[in-house]
């Protein structure tokens, strides 16, 4: 059980930072700004599209939240 509760642990973390940085997508496109806090260094992830739009990339200042969406 100990080993699994772990395991589940760490899982959380980087399911955690998926969902902040797929809540952070929402919002920039619901309300055109971002609430979502970072757990770790406390700012807000930023947005950003590459030229063509063909990538949004959502990263916070520590990398903790950090997500690339490919626009096809
Ligand atoms: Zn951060």
């Amino acid at each position: 059980m100990g080993t699994q509760a772990e395991k589940k642990t760490s899982h959380s973390i980087s399911q955690q930072s998926l969902l902040l940085a797929k809540q952070a997508r929402m919002e920039m496109m619901e309300n055109g700004c971002i609430t979502v806090i970072c757990p770790k260094c406390q700012e807000h992830p930023k947005i950003t599209t590459t030229l063509r739009g063909e990538r949004t990339i959502v990263i916070c200042r520590c990398g903790y939240i950090i997500n690339v969406d490919i626009n096809l």
